[in-house]
């Protein structure tokens, strides 16, 4: 049997060569031409307002974060609500931009959980950042509405969540930011990507000057434009260089066409874990996927007791699960958080992520929870 790895990103190869043949024949591989079209593409399937393509989820929270600070007067040392069970870059971008992380615990859906959330609130509380894990809602409505309560922002790393709907909708459209990734290994893969998706034209309009050096036009408009200024743009912000390019774009473009059918199969393999491990809910907790709640599926989370013992058996049997994730207050940096989140800590030495990509089939899922249920006390 072959070897069976957590993550595996399926690629339509003919279909994404064509969208980069043409950016090559044309001449335009950076910002402009794809990255556009990608853009509406990603609006029209989201119904979100605004979306702005980057070169990553992690300069997009950077920059959300940047915007709303800049845009809402917070100082050096406000505090932002965030959860230790998350891919490190999540808490960073709070770091990059002065403000300091205020971890909350997480609920059932190893996602912030809403009333330790209000526990963690203080005069200095700007904004929570929600995180989807593997493609799972939690409970974001409620606190979308403990949000509005204390007049906090929100963003939502939606890092998981390509596709994820909430009562038939893309979730999000409270969130003051919505971020996604469309790096390599998540479902919507590209190589590198990210898209930000702004609630205010105006923070929007910002994120676009950020994103190239804090020039004020693009390229693409430039050269479209007539007459003969095109390279006297102004410089309003000391920017970055986070934007996407029409190669990673041309990827995506393929993708978003078969995101809901992919999406769909990851269901199917999680609904093949689900049964599989029906009859050992003693041993083996699985995660549940919130009410209402369409998943991406891009994680399948199950907490056992001897967590790393069956991590290593399972490689034995050339099965390469992950852990989704560390509890973030065990490292270093943020170790002046430790033991403030007694259910991420639990959690953190119990969880494990099993293989979940397109090239699984049921046999492969049969055969993982066969090996799991064996090695599994
Ligand atoms: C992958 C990931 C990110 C970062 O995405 P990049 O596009 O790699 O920068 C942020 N948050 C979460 C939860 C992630 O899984």
């Amino acid at each position: 049997m072959m070897s069976i790895q957590l993550f595996s990103p399926t690629f339509r190869i003919e279909e994404c060569l064509a969208e980069i043949r043409e950016c090559l024949e044309k001449g335009w591989t950076g910002l402009g031409f794809k990255t556009v079209e990608f853009e509406d593409r990603w609006k029209a399937y989201t119904g979100f307002e605004n979306a702005h393509f980057l070169n990553s989820a992690t300069v997009g929270l950077s920059l959300a974060f940047k915007i709303l600070k800049m845009e809402n007067k917070w100082v050096d040392g406000d505090e932002v609500i965030s959860t230790p069970l998350t891919f490190v870059s999540s808490n960073h971008a709070i770091v990059y931009e002065g403000l300091n992380v205020v971890f909350a615990d997480v609920d059932e859906y190893l996602c912030l959980d809403p009333l330790n959330i209000e526990k963690k609130i203080t005069t200095k509380t700007k904004a929570v950042l929600f995180v989807g894990m593997g493609g799972n809602v939690g409970q974001y409505e409620k606190i979308v509405q403990l949000c509005k309560r204390y007049n906090l922002k929100l963003v939502l790393d939606a890092a998981h969540m390509s596709g994820t709907r909430l009562n038939g909708e893309i979730p999000g459209k409270e969130a003051d930011a919505v971020v996604y990734s469309f790096q390599a290994v998540k479902n919507l893969p590209t190589a590198d990507s990210g898209m930000i998706c702004f609630k205010e034209k105006k923070h929007d309009e910002i994120c676009r000057k950020l994103s190239w050096l804090g020039i004020n036009k693009d390229t693409y408009s430039r050269t479209t434009d007539k007459g003969a200024y095109k390279w006297k743009y102004d410089v309003e912000y000391v920017g970055y260089k986070y934007h996407g390019n029409s190669i990673m774009a041309g990827i995506a473009l393929v993708q978003l066409k078969y995101l809901d059918q992919d999406n769909a199969y990851r269901r199917q393999l999680a609904k093949w874990y689900d049964d599989g491990f029906n009859n050992v809910k003693d041993r083996i907790k699985t995660v549940a996927v919130a009410d209402g709640c369409e998943s991406s599926s891009h994680l399948y989370v199950i907490e056992v007791n001897n967590r790393d013992q069956l991590l290593l058996a399972l490689n034995e049997s050339d099965i390469f699960p992950g852990v989704h994730y560390r509890d973030n207050t065990e490292y270093k940096m943020y170790a002046y958080a430790q033991n403030t989140c007694p259910n991420a800590h639990r959690l953190s030495d119990r969880i494990l992520s099993l293989p979940l990509h397109l090239k699984m089939t049921k046999h492969d899922v049969c055969y993982i929870c066969q090996q799991v249920i064996k090695y599994c006390n």
